[in-house]
């Protein structure tokens, strides 16, 4: 349907009503509840200068706060630009700068980062909330200068949300900025279109269920019509829980965490933060039935699997934003028992979130090793360094088209050009599809490296050392060497091991593998970093070698 991403919370509203959607430290918001002080926020966004296509920068953690001002943003025709609350200072400076933010919505423990950038940046309005206001949104905070308090700024508005005129193909709904894993961070475009678009794809895939337009108190929304006894949800639309782990300034949670809730309906308990002990005692106290976030979640649950509650309520877990190591999902089918469905999605924030995803559904079977295949409307090729497309079996660079693509990076014509050509994404990421049309990634292209010529994936060395007793968390990167060009060296976690034993996993790993893929060195350590998305930062480990 040809309608704003806005139509999606209007559905929820009309569908839903006062049905819980979130949940956080004892407080709750309805569906309806939420739609309404989401159009106040809106109402004062306007009435305070902010209008149509002017972006509001949202900077803080995952809790109904953040909710409100995204869909807000939204109704009021405003851009919505996410930013982690823990960014440094000098990120923070440069994203709202080239991002124009006009407004921002901070976190009080990060507010004094806003402050030091204010400068540099197009600020009219910085309004606060914080962890205070989650439990009692009559908390106030007084700032000081040029800061309002979130709750007053929206206080007196009307619930209406106001009318905009939104054109789904051509306005923005998000400028978000990439995860920066490999390089400088870059505005993508995102459109109402996009949004809508992609949230319904990801929600619909493999269920059977369809979209309907339908008109209500609340306006003209989206909502999917289920197929009854014959659905393959795994929970019923509308009796879901889930946990609001994934960040919802990243990709994954502000699709798959924020909007498809809308859709599915249930409800969501909330974190701000990863804390897998809490995490745990919430999926037992609340009976959540789905579980979705990054690689490194998953790890710590499974980790806990012995001290863990009764999670007999879980029917899905979905897993994204990088690879799932095939421990894991063995680790987790086997906790977690055969009929609970584990998939895995792959995506760019330059797709607005997934491009494919492993087959839902009860009777769907998972393909381990692949992220599934491509979602509804969605074309994936494999292409070769001369740009010739190559057939199943064969490995290259993975392009995707589809209604979910970007609008292009803000600013940065050469890298339009060089990113989107005739539609077609090019996501340098290395993958190869199967005859079925599954989707296996190999790895991305950036952080593939050279010996001698030949290509070493580190994905493939991590894989297998994961395999290896002991052997909680690795990472492999390239070492520059005089002769060779690059040389893999492995960082692991094994907190069972010395460096002796370290070294035997590694004879292990190599005694599997073509000469040139070899370890060439192991180095022990606590743990390997990630960034707020899940994704490892192999930039560091490379500066940490390059450090000695
Ligand atoms: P930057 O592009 O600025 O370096 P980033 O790549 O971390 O940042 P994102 O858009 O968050 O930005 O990440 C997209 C990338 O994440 C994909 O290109 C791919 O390499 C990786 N990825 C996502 N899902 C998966 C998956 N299921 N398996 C393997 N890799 C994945």
């Amino acid at each position: 349907p040809d309608l704003p991403a806005t139509a999606l919370v209007r559905g929820a509203a009309n569908r839903w009503g006062d049905q819980t959607m979130l949940h956080q430290q004892g407080r709750e918001i309805g569906f309806a509840g939420l739609f309404a002080r989401a159009a106040a926020f809106a109402n004062a966004l306007r009435s305070s200068g902010v209008g149509h296509g002017d972006v509001v920068a949202l900077h803080l953690p995952n809790c109904p706060q953040y909710a409100i001002g995204y869909f807000g943003t939204l109704l009021a025709g405003a851009v919505v630009t996410p930013a982690n609350p823990l960014l440094p200072p000098a990120e923070l400076g440069a994203q709202l700068a080239d991002s124009g933010a006009v407004a921002v919505l901070t976190w009080e423990p990060a507010l004094r980062a806003v402050t030091a950038v204010r400068e540099r940046t197009s600020l009219r309005t910085v309004l606060v909330t914080g962890p205070e206001q989650i439990v009692d949104p009559a908390h106030r905070y007084t700032a000081g200068d040029g800061v309002t308090d979130f709750e007053r700024f929206h206080a007196d508005a009307a619930t209406t949300a106001p009318e905009v005129e939104i054109d789904p193909a051509h306005d923005l709904a998000h400028l978000a900025y990439t995860g920066g894993t490999t390089g400088r961070s870059k505005g993508v475009r995102i459109t109402h279109r996009n949004v809508l678009v992609n949230t319904l794809q990801s929600s619909c895939w493999g269920t059977g269920a369809i979209p309907a337009v339908v008109d209500g108190p609340h306006g003209r929304g989206v909502v999917l019509v289920d197929q009854g006894p014959e659905s393959e949800f795994p929970t019923r639309l509308g009796e879901g829980c889930a946990i609001g782990i994934a960040p919802w300034f990243h990709a994954m949670g502000a699709i798959g965490g924020l909007n498809v809730p809308l859709l599915t309906g249930g409800r969501t308990v909330v974190h701000g933060r990863f804390d897998p002990d809490a995490y745990l005692a919430d999926a037992v106290r609340f009976g959540v039935t789905s579980m979705s976030g990054a690689p490194p979640v998953f790890g710590a649950l499974l980790a806990r699997r012995e001290s863990a509650g009764d999670l007999s309520t879980v029917r899905s877990l979905t897993s994204g934003a990088a690879p799932l190591p095939g421990e894991v999902i063995a680790g987790l089918q086997a906790w977690l028992g055969d009929d609970i469905v584990i998939s895995e999605g792959y995506g760019l924030t330059e797709v607005t979130m997934a491009a494919t995803l492993g087959p839902a559904g009860r009777s769907a079977e998972r393909r381990t090793g692949t992220v599934g295949r491509p979602i509804a409307d969605t074309e994936i090729r494999v292409v070769d360094e001369y740009g010739n497309e190559v057939g199943a079996g064969t490995e290259g660079e993975v392009h995707i088209r589809g209604p979910q693509v970007m609008d292009g990076y803000l600013d940065r014509p050469e890298e339009n050009a060089a990113t989107l050509v005739d539609g077609w994404l090019r996501t340098g990421d290395v993958g190869v599809l199967d005859d079925d049309g599954f989707l296996r990634i190999v790895d991305r292209q950036k952080d593939m490296l050279l010996y001698k010529g030949y290509n070493v994936y580190p994905r493939e060395l991590e894989e297998l050392l994961l395999g290896q007793a002991g052997v909680v968390g690795a990472a492999v990167v390239g070492r520059p060497d005089a002769t060779a060009g690059e040389v893999p060296v492995a960082f692991l976690v094994a907190p069972g091991l010395d460096q002796a034993g370290a070294e035997a996993a590694i004879e292990a790993v190599n005694d599997q593998v073509v000469h040139y893929k070899r370890v060439r060195e192991v180095r022990l350590v606590e743990q390997i970093p990630v960034s707020a998305a899940g994704k490892v930062l192999k930039r560091e480990l490379r500066q940490e070698l390059a450090a000695g």
